[in-house]
């Protein structure tokens, strides 16, 4: 049936019952993704197939990791060519509808991650089994990249398991587990894992019979009137969570569902029409762009290259005893120190109920736990592969400490600080072996914050570095280098923001007015709901190390509700008054306006203090300066961090509106030297 077809990517098999197994295996690749040779092999399948029809298909994967992770992102660059959106959007939905068109029935047989245009192709299959791993996870995750399912994912989806369903699934890019796709409607059968190709012909050999109410719910939702009425519901709702103006996908993917009628050819078109469009947005371009930075701070350091087995963290307070859980649940072994047991308890019993969310199965959390122990006499500092130091923020205290552990470390470990903003030479001082000492800059909530500021400092060996960044890979975060001047990166970016708003306060800015500039930009929370999050005890320390350098000064009023006990979120009290973990934002005034430079006030400081970073080094390059402030603070990731843009509105201009804004406010908004760096320009 498939001679004469050269195939790099697919097998091909027969089965006595004249089932057809096509697997997919990508040449070259540990994962399957969809690049354009393995569409152009699958439609050249697809074509014999339909010309000698067999009794049945099973699409399948020959990948341990899973099914489809997706269309192959990569070629995504290419889409800046004219038409080349319109045409591999085309040519996917083409080899899908050819799928969906066999003569014969066809199965998705699904095993770990079914992503995108996989969860596409297995949408235009008859029917679909996945196995029970919880490893297996199913979804649409394209808003995320700024466009929406493409290959017929917004046309069948809907049809199959009704819009109600759909949509969600399509409007968040979030993924569902074998049981979770399974009361969806979205596959047919849950099986083991073993078991996995004989559930897939059994399928072909009784097709399922799908529910009635999946039936009825599928017709109902997508009736001409349905999606007149539904779509505006859904459009508010989503409009409640994200702007369009910043991201519009969701919203387009509403209005091409709500435009389709009862005809696939109509809604493909549609939808291509659409995606068509969306990827021409900067939008789509700078996620794209931030998936890219993403899998750039993944590849760095191989991540079995650390050397790293047992973790001891001295301080088990907010940071270290998060840090310690962090590790052990990503299976290292850890030892946790503090200067008496009941500073460490807490830790303990954070870290358990961390097991328990992420594990689930009482064996699994008991490994955890197994693995982090309390260690009050630091006894296990001599066992030590790596020393984290989390103890309070106080340059004495942690050099006192590296004195005296420093002796019983063995000859290749590694002895790291988490300091957030104490110069790492000042910390080495007087260290016997300071290239192996590093900074290990975790964000607050460990568990949530992807990045890790890994801190250099004078006489940081590069080997030391090489083995932090590959840590950082192992316990899953993002790392990132940065040069040890006050604030590193992150805090030194977000620092001129977070004072701005304080002082904004002082000038009779509401705070939530604040906050809603700040979120107009993109950013995900307002810098006074922010600093009332972190605590204004750890803002204002962090501010303090930080306002000389940035010659800056303390606006009085953190200071003010310091002295009385108001240190934010976790005293119920900071800015705002705090009920059940949301802030209580006093109304304002109806008649108030806003300053009309009140969002470039906030933002601006941001940007300037990126490119003083940019030109001091402070990162390796602009990317990895986006990176670091995306991942690191949440800066609005569809305007691909201050550096990109900053090419987008032109250096020039903002250079000018910064000038206007120190003429009007203060010297503080003056540029700081760096404007004129080459990578403020052209991207590369
Ligand atoms: P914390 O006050 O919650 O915890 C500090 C812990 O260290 C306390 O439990 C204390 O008992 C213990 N400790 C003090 N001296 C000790 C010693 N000599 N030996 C053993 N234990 C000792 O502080 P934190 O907020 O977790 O901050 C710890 C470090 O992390 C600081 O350097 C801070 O700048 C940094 N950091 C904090 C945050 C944050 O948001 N809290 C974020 C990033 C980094």
């Amino acid at each position: 049936m498939f001679e004469g077809l050269r195939l790099r990517h697919w097998r091909t098999g027969t089965d006595a019952d004249g089932f057809v197994t096509l697997t997919l295996d990508r040449a070259g690749s540990s994962v399957n993704t969809l690049a354009r040779a393995v569409l152009e092999e699958l439609d050249q399948l697809l074509d014999r197939l339909r010309i000698e029809p067999p009794a049945g298909v099973v699409v399948c994967s020959g990948k341990a990791a899973g099914f489809i992770a997706g269309a192959d992102i990569h070629e995504f660059a290419d889409y800046e060519r004219d038409g080349a959106v319109r045409a591999a959007i085309e040519f996917g939905q083409r080899v899908c509808q050819k799928l969906a068109e066999l003569p014969c029935p066809s199965v998705a047989a699904i095993h770990g991650h079914c992503m995108g245009g996989g969860t596409e192709l297995a949408l235009a299959c008859t029917c679909r089994v996945a196995t029970r791993d919880p490893k297996t996870r199913i979804g649409l995750p394209e808003v995320m990249l700024g466009i929406h399912p493409g290959w017929g994912g917004t046309a069948r989806l809907p049809r199959l398991v009704g819009a109600l369903r759909a949509l969600p699934l399509m409007l968040t890019g979030r993924a569902v587990s074998a049981e979770a796709a399974q009361a969806l409607g979205l596959v047919d059968r849950v099986t083991e894992e073993g078991t996995l190709p004989d559930a897939a012909r059994e399928l072909l050999r009784r097709l399922p019979q799908r529910a009635f109410m999946q039936r009825l719910r599928a017709w109902a939702d997508n009736t001409w009137i349905a999606r007149q009425v539904l779509a505006p519901i859904v459009f508010r709702q989503t409009a409640a969570k994200v702007r369009r103006a910043h991201y519009p996908a969701p919203f387009a993917l509403i209005e091409v569902w709500r435009r389709g009628g009862g005809d696939i050819t109509q809604r493909l078109r549609l939808e291509a029409d659409s995606v068509v469009r969306l990827a021409a947005t900067p939008a789509a371009r700078n996620l794209v762009r931030v998936f890219f930075l993403q899998e750039r701070l993944k590849a760095q350091g191989d991540d079995t290259a650390h050397g790293i087995a047992h973790v001891h963290v001295i301080g088990a307070g907010t940071m270290g005893g998060d840090i310690a859980a962090w590790c052990a649940l990503r299976g290292f072994s850890v030892s946790l120190q503090d200067r008496e047991l009941r500073f460490v308890e807490p830790a303990l019993a954070r870290a358990r109920a961390l097991f328990e969310k992420r594990l689930k199965s009482p064996a699994r959390i008991a490994t955890a736990q197994a693995r982090l122990r309390a260690d009050v006499e630091g006894t296990q500092v001599a066992a030590a592969d790596l020393v984290i130091e989390a103890i309070y923020e106080d340059a004495e205290a942690k050099r006192a400490l590296y004195a005296a552990a420093q002796p019983n470390l063995r000859a290749e470990a590694l002895l790291a600080s988490n300091t957030s903003s104490i110069p790492l030479n000042e910390l080495a001082r007087g260290l016997a072996a300071p290239g192996r000492f590093v900074g290990l800059h975790f964000f607050n909530p460990v568990a949530r914050m992807p990045l890790v500021e890994v801190v250099r400092h004078a006489r940081l060996d590069a080997r030391t570095e090489q083995r932090a960044l590959a840590f950082c890979r192992a316990i899953d975060k993002l790392p990132v280098a940065v040069k040890g001047t006050p604030g590193f990166l992150v805090n030194r970016i977000l620092v001129p923001y977070m004072l701005e708003a304080a002082r904004g306060l002082n000038d009779g800015i509401p705070g939530a007015v604040l906050d809603r500039a700040a979120r107009g930009f993109g950013m995900p929370v307002g810098p006074i709901e922010l600093m009332d999050t972190v605590g204004l005890d750890v803002a204002a320390s962090v501010g303090q190390e930080l306002a000389p350098f940035l010659g800056l000064d303390l606006p009085a009023g953190i200071e003010r509700l310091l002295q009385a006990g108001k240190r934010g979120r976790k005293d119920g009290q900071g800015f705002y008054r705090w009920q059940d973990g949301r802030p209580v934002k006093p109304d304002v005034p109806k008649d108030y306006r806003a300053p009309e430079d009140l969002e470039l006030r906030l933002i601006g400081p941001m940007l300037n203090e990126a490119v003083a970073c940019l030109a001091e080094g402070v990162v390796d390059d602009a990317d990895l300066l986006d990176a670091g402030v995306i991942f690191g603070t949440g800066f609005a990731p569809f305007r691909g961090g201050p550096i990109a843009y900053i090419r987008s509105v032109g250096a020039g201009a903002l250079r000018a509106q910064l000038e206007g804004l120190a003429a009007r406010h203060g010297p503080r908004f003056a540029p700081r030297p760096g404007w004129d760096h080459p990578a403020l320009r052209t991207a590369g």
